[in-house]
């Protein structure tokens, strides 16, 4: 028998070698192989006849046997088509592989493989498979592991040939020892939501019953997937209900003075009255502030209504009590100006405290003086990017943190900042607006405070989606805007910071834009591969009005605010996604004057879907709607960037946020379990030790295991 804990270098078929790759990749014991998911499944219940297969028809599972291949060399160089005669007692049919010559030696005559794909019609009229899925039937299969049943599909791992993976998963699930596969969530609650035992779960998953419905199984509805995904978000929320009273029961550290006479003062000098919901979220943030443990809130707010001020009077509580503040940007741009505003601004009211800014691109001398600032306490207010809580920088005492554009910071990040020893009070910022889903898995740990109001006069931002054949028509309303006085952007898209081609582009454009359209205008260029005070210098420039014309990319993308900036292009508009525009026409509008965004669809032929999609930006602009949509179209992964939030570590995260109800559930059951208390219950060590697994570290649990 084996045990969830058994490694699996002692499962036969698994030697040293192979565990050691497995191992790499994050896979010891029979319980990590468990939790490879099969990410599809296949119905070999039966297979389909290849004399019945009707090109275009749908995907289709087929046993047939290789007659003969030959393998083409095109006239394009290296480019190989490799074809196989494969039969079945029904008929014959070609299977077609682009660029892997390889299969000459896999496809070999008498083999007996199990295909599964589309047939198509190729030029010839003939009917095809085009790049099919294959795997071949080398052994009887008297259990019935590879057919005669819904057959799982799993991501390649470590190497392992398809079907040597789903025979070591099927023997582990034979052969494990059921106890030693306990509950993850207590029984009364499995009970009560109707969900299978850890075992049972697991196996309907990798092998579900012959009379499982596929439909519901593609949508990961079955029962058993359920209880899984159920599983998990009940983990990750019973940690962060942990995280979360761990934090509330820890005493302050640092006390503030009452009365913020520093907040006062600036408040009653800026030059603008702060709206009702800025208002309302400065005293629920005070209301954090006197209470007897640290805050930790998450502060949202659409582009543009104004949350630096608030985090600046926020910081103000920390810097009057003579403790330090801190306000950490996602890029260094961001960072910069921030630095310029804040100064801007207590220089108004007469208010004295010294800033300092800390970035990564500092100099050896420069970095070492702010950060012997930063350690004397001479800095007051330190703002910078992430650079801020590297190894190295050590506060005197730090009091209060306010982090920018949290959504590029997720629950991982905030965890490693509390790690820094102090207990400082948080506060992030996001102007992403979250869909609550969203929010109770990313920051089930945080209060919530909305500003759902903008400052009044603004402008609505009109945007309007063109093609490249409108070209000319936009550089002259362009230029018509820049006539008056306005500035623009023109924003290219960047696949990765490290796209030579697309870089390549932008400078192309701007240089074309400078010879032939605006020769008198000074036309700047900035992008991320800017050394830093370069980049400095166009966005100083662009400030103060010197660069008329900005060709850009995505580096503008969050909280860049130059208010004289009035239009802006955005080029392959339809290579961005809905909140990333978002982000981007918040950059203009942000002054009094009418705002153009016109959103080009690049191509010479637009995709139809491409344009509709663009069209949400031209009816509304209300981040929360736009945020929706995106999720909608392009999956959480690709809007919330799942990798820098740790999530992409949730296996079942996007069924995760299509099933509200069930994070809402996981939630309340998780709640309810750490509010009575662990003591006392029997199921209590199992849990916390699963979740010390899976979260402990991550998370930085300090009050599991
Ligand atoms: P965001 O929430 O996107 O970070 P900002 O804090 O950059 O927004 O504010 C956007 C602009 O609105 C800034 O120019 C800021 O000075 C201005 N602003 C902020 N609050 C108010 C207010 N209550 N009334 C008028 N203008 C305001
Ligand atoms: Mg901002």
């Amino acid at each position: 028998m084996l045990q969830a804990r058994t490694e699996l270098r002692y499962l036969k078929g698994v030697g040293p070698r192979r565990a050691e790759k497995l191992a790499d990749q994050g896979f010891r014991t029979v319980e990590d192989l468990l939790y490879h998911l099969p990410f599809r499944y296949e119905d070999r219940r039966s297979f389909a006849a290849v004399a019945d297969l009707v090109p275009g028809g749908p995907e289709q599972t087929l046993e047939v046997e290789v007659d003969s291949s030959r393998l083409i060399r095109t006239r394009k160089r290296g480019f190989t088509i490799f074809e196989a005669q494969l039969s079945d007692s029904s008929g014959r049919i070609k299977g077609v592989w682009y660029n892997q010559p390889y299969l000459t030696r896999v496809f070999v005559e008498g083999r007996r493989a199990v295909l599964y794909g589309r047939a198509a019609l190729n030029r010839q009229g003939l009917l095809v498979l085009e790049n099919p899925e294959y795997e071949f039937l080398e052994e009887e299969d008297a259990e019935g592991v590879h057919s005669g049943r819904i057959v799982p599909v799993y991501r390649k791992l470590a190497e392992l040939k398809p079907r040597v993976l789903r025979r070591l998963i099927f023997d582990c699930l034979a052969r494990i020892e059921p106890d030693t596969v306990g509950p993850r969530v207590p029984l009364d609650v499995s009970a009560r939501h109707g969900l299978l035992d850890r075992l049972s779960a697991l196996r309907g998953v990798h092998f579900p019953a012959n009379d499982e419905n596929l439909e519901t199984l593609g949508l990961r509805g079955s029962v058993a997937q359920r209880t899984l995904a159920f599983e998990e978000i009940f983990l990750l929320q019973l940690a962060l209900a942990l995280r979360r009273e761990g934090l509330q029961q820890q005493p302050r550290d640092v006390v503030y003075e009452c009365g913020d006479p520093l907040q006062t003062r600036l408040a009653a000098r800026l030059p603008f009255e702060l709206t009702g919901a800025q208002k309302r979220v400065l005293s629920e943030i005070g209301n954090d502030l006197v209470s007897s443990h640290p805050m930790n809130r998450l502060l949202q707010g659409d582009v543009g209504s104004g949350k630096t001020i608030v985090a600046l009077l926020t910081l103000l509580v920390a810097v009057e009590s003579g403790l330090q503040g801190a306000l950490m940007a996602p890029t260094e741009i961001l960072a910069e100006q921030h630095q310029r505003n804040i100064r801007q601004l207590l220089e108004q009211a007469g208010v004295d405290c010294t800033t300092v800014l800390l970035k990564g691109s500092l100099r050896a001398a420069p970095r070492r003086e702010a950060l012997k600032a930063i350690k004397s306490g001479e800095a007051q207010l330190v703002i910078g990017t992430h650079a801020l809580f590297e190894p190295g920088v050590e506060f005197r005492e730090l009091g209060l943190v306010v982090v920018d554009e949290q959504h590029r910071f997720g629950v991982m990040q905030r965890a490693a900042l509390a790690q820094k020893g102090a207990r400082p009070d948080v506060l992030v910022m996001t102007a992403t607006p979250i869909p609550r889903s969203m929010a109770l898995t990313l920051y089930g740990d945080l209060d919530l405070a909305v500003i759902d109001e903008l400052p009044p006069g603004r402008v609505p931002i009109k945007t309007i989606v063109r093609a490249e054949t409108d070209r000319s028509q936009v550089y002259a309303a362009l230029e018509e805007a820049i006539e008056k006085g306005r500035q623009a952007y023109i924003v290219v898209p960047l696949v990765e910071e490290t796209a030579r081609s697309d870089l390549k582009a932008a400078t192309e454009l701007a240089d074309q834009l400078r010879r032939e359209r605006f020769p008198d205008l000074e036309v700047g260029l900035v992008h991320g591969r800017l050394k830093g005070d370069e980049k400095d210098r166009v966005m100083r420039e662009f400030a103060e009005g010197r660069i008329r014309l900005l060709v850009a990319t995505t580096v503008i993308e969050v909280g860049v605010d130059v208010a004289n900036a009035s239009v802006m292009i955005v080029e392959h508009a339809e290579r961005f996604g809905l909140s990333q525009l978002h982000q981007l026409r918040g950059r203009v509008g942000r002054g009094s004057a009418l705002s153009y965004c016109v959103l080009m669809v690049g191509g010479e032929s637009p995709g139809r879907e491409a344009t509709e999609r663009l069209r949400v930006m031209e009816q509304t602009s209300d981040g929360f709607v736009i945020a929706q949509r995106d999720l909608e179209l392009r999956g959480p992964g690709a809007v919330f960037g799942t990798h820098q939030h740790g999530l992409s570590d949730l296996q079942f995260l996007a069924e995760i946020l299509q099933a509200p109800r069930l994070i809402e559930t996981a939630r309340a059951e998780a709640q309810a379990w750490v509010a009575q208390g662990p003591t006392g219950r029997s199921d209590a060590e199992g849990l916390l030790d699963s979740l010390g697994g899976i979260w402990g570290e991550r998370l930085a649990l300090a009050r599991v295991g």
